[in-house]
């Protein structure tokens, strides 16, 4: 691999005597008012362009304009025809080419595989704006434009889809999206570090599409090794992928080929747990993955920015704002975040059904400063988990070599350092800044991490919950919870005690919103009964329901997919299975003890309890799950997820709490011997003006 490169030590390229944009182009005419002939690179996006360090392609924009290109935005282009493409002229280095914050499927599907009509990341919230597969389409329409260009892919959509992944809206394994785009590179993950040592290559003569030691890279290998390569074949399960003495830079571990997992689920199993150990950039090796004559080569992960480097990044000059093309129309995905704060990138929790992979950095005052409508309230600081800043292993040496899956499952591991101080202190400073009245916290916090440092719980309760605080527990049972690599509710109930007390004590009225996921790997109708019972006995209400979404690529997506269980070994004659809920009706049914207050969702749970053996849970009296009786003009449109009329947004689980104390007397026990609590009084939602319902989109399921 390549030595690593400060990001901003290379020598700019001459353009950057231009000086930066005031918002990267988008027009000819923007590119004669800013002196350009030409751009150097041209970003193509599913996305609307808004400049400001939470979208991708102004991040990439920005990173490469100070490092001296010139750099053009085409964001949501007219897919249908190649002209839109050639708005700003031929790129003079190379297309970069993105679906958005989000793959392009997840975006414009629902988990019931139905069009959404709506889209947060387009002005108005209008759907339709981008193609399914923006990545493939729009590369094939840069190649058309300009049939000399290179075409660098990046972004979540092509690097979830970097290998032979299982697609679930054609409910098939597709190959490589490299080889479907025909593109020259692949960068995945965090690609500040590969795009910028890419562009600089490219200038200096060396076109994307001959490189070949990038980290963080992906292209399209044929023919045999190169000299002094270690090759171990791991295309079967219980052959070795062990770590050996040669030369971890010089070692490939062969994958089960496309044609191999496309028709053994078992070895797509075996593939993704080799993918996923081979994740961590201190100790991971390169893959191969063989696609009939051709080989999808990656290369190990990027090496992450230091501090410095991210809040260089994050200081560069964007307008932080929509490109004014796009005049007063809304931008939702915008508004969400316009006065939040991103304080750090990834997460180490490893939870499988999630693939955030990006996210980004801090700056307050530029908010305050620059953001127009800024009241004085900072509506999130936080990033992928509230409460993650700082945290981190004891050991840069230990970290490097560690091989396991997630820092905290089973159990926070004793490596990990847990003190929230940084945190606490980060709060602190950001609370005294001139200008801001009132910081919040509405990213979800790890609770089993949160409850080793009461401290940071009394700070957080104290100063930053604006009445309402989310968590995700994400299910009550154990079985799906050990699929999630979730912590049990032990965790839950120990920071709930921690929760109450500090509000108590800070003289507050505040509530919990736990986030629940149905249809998840390893669910039984039990649990999803299970589920429901507690939330009844605890008096929450969900407004929409979340269910479990195969993302690409995601270890929850690989036991969706094969039924096997990739946490663990896999092996040919032994091995885990994981139920999955897959049909639609079985799907509707988990959704609908969810919401089990709703009426439309009882002739489906009746019927559901019905063929459990626990019809004794229907019934009028208040220790029953749902009532005999139908409300006249319910219960028609077949339960959750059927309803007519309705349009199909984000599927954001926005929890109601009743208000009401949880109960003391106990239900009868579930069929598994689990005590129930039961309640006293029938749950009600909260009544108008109650800040509920306002939580904030969670990406990437
Ligand atoms: S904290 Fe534990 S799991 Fe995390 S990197 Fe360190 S040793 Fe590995």
């Amino acid at each position: 691999m390549s030595a690593v490169t400060p990001l901003f030590s290379y020598r700019k390229h001459w353009a950057a005597r231009f000086g930066a944009a005031p918002f990267l182009p988008m027009s000819r005419a923007e590119m004669d008012a800013l002196g350009w002939d030409s751009c150097d690179i041209i970003v193509v996006t599913g996305d609307a362009y808004v400049d400001h360090p939470s979208f991708g392609m102004a991040i990439i924009g920005r990173l490469l304009e100070a490092q001296g290109f010139r750099v053009g935005m085409i964001a949501q282009p007219d897919w249908t025809s190649a002209e839109p493409f050639r708005a700003l002229g031929p790129p003079n280095l190379f297309f970069g080419v993105t679906a958005g914050n989000m793959d392009s499927m997840v975006n414009r599907y629902t988990s019931d595989r139905r069009l959404r009509h709506n889209d947060a990341y387009t002005p108005n919230d209008e759907g339709g704006q981008r193609p399914d597969r923006a990545v493939i389409v729009y590369s094939q329409r840069c190649r058309e434009a300009y049939p000399a260009a290179p075409i660098v892919i990046g972004g979540i959509e092509a690097s979830l889809r970097r290998i032979a992944h299982y697609d679930y809206w054609s409910d098939q394994v597709r190959r490589s999206i490299l080889l479907d785009a025909k593109a020259d590179l692949l960068l995945y993950g965090n690609a500040e570090r590969a795009i910028v040592e890419v562009a600089h290559r490219a200038a200096a003569g060396q076109p994307p599409g001959t490189l070949r030691d990038v980290r963080g890279t992906a292209f399209i290998h044929r023919g045999a090794l190169p000299e002094g390569w270690l090759d171990i074949d791991a295309t079967e399960p219980d052959r070795a992928a062990h770590p050996s003495r040669h030369d971890r830079a010089k070692t490939l571990i062969r994958l089960p080929g496309y044609e191999q997992v496309k028709s053994d689920p078992l070895l797509y199993a075996h593939a993704s747990r080799l993918l996923h150990l081979e994740t961590n950039p201190g100790n991971a090796r390169a893959l191969l993955q063989q696609h009939g004559d051709r080989a999808v080569w990656l290369n190990p992960p990027p090496i992450p920015l230091t501090t410095a480097e991210f809040d260089a990044v994050f200081d560069l000059p964007y307008a932080r704002a929509p490109h004014p093309v796009y005049g007063d129309a809304r931008i939702p995905a915008w508004e969400m975040i316009r006065f939040s704060v991103n304080i750090m990138r990834g997460c180490f929790g490893g939870c499988t059904f999630c693939s955030i992979t990006e996210h980004e950095g801090r700056e307050i005052e530029e908010i305050r400063d620059k953001t127009p409508g800024f009241t004085g309230v900072i509506s999130d600081l936080g990033g992928p988990t509230a409460n993650m800043y700082r945290l981190a292993c004891q050991s840069p040496e230990i970290e490097r070599s560690c091989r396991k899956l997630s820092c905290v499952y089973p159990d926070i591991c004793p490596n990990l350092k847990t003190d929230h101080s940084s945190l606490i202190h980060l709060y602190r400073k950001a609370r005294e800044l001139p200008g801001v009245k009132k910081v919040l916290v509405a990213s979800g916090v790890r609770y089993d991490l949160a409850i080793r440092d009461p401290a940071y719980v009394r700070e957080l309760v104290t100063h930053h919950v604006g009445g309402y605080l989310k968590i995700a527990p994400e299910h009550t049972e154990a079985g799906p919870l050990a699929k999630m690599m979730k912590p049990g509710m032990g965790a839950y109930e120990k920071f709930k005690e921690l929760f109450e007390k500090y509000s108590r004590e800070a003289g507050k009225e505040q509530y919990l919103i736990p986030y629940f996921i149905a249809a998840h790997p390893g669910t039984t109708d039990e649990d999803m009964l299970n589920l429901a019972l507690w939330l009844k006995n605890n008096g929450f209400r969900a407004d929409q329901v979340q269910a479990f979404l195969p993302s690409p690529m995601a270890l929850a997506t690989a036991m969706y997919h094969t039924g096997r269980n990739p946490l663990k070994g896999v092996h040919r004659n032994r091995g885990e299975s994981v139920f999955a809920a897959k049909g639609l009706k079985q799907r509707r049914l988990h959704k609908a003890f969810l919401r089990y207050h709703d009426a439309e969702n009882w002739p489906l749970l009746r019927e559901a309890l019905k063929r459990m053996g626990r019809a004794d849970l229907i019934g009028n009296g208040k220790r029953h799950l749902i009532p005999l009786w139908q409300p006249a003009g319910t219960g028609a449109s077949g339960g959750e997820g059927g309803r007519r009329g309705r349009k199909h947004g984000p599927q954001t689980f926005l929890t109601q709490h009743t208000g009401l104390p949880p109960c003391a007397q106990t239900l009868p026990p579930t069929q598994n011997g689990k005590a129930q609590l039961a309640d006293r009084r029938p749950a009600r939602a909260f009544t108008q003006g109650s800040p509920c319902g306002g939580g904030k989109r969670r990406g990437g399921r």
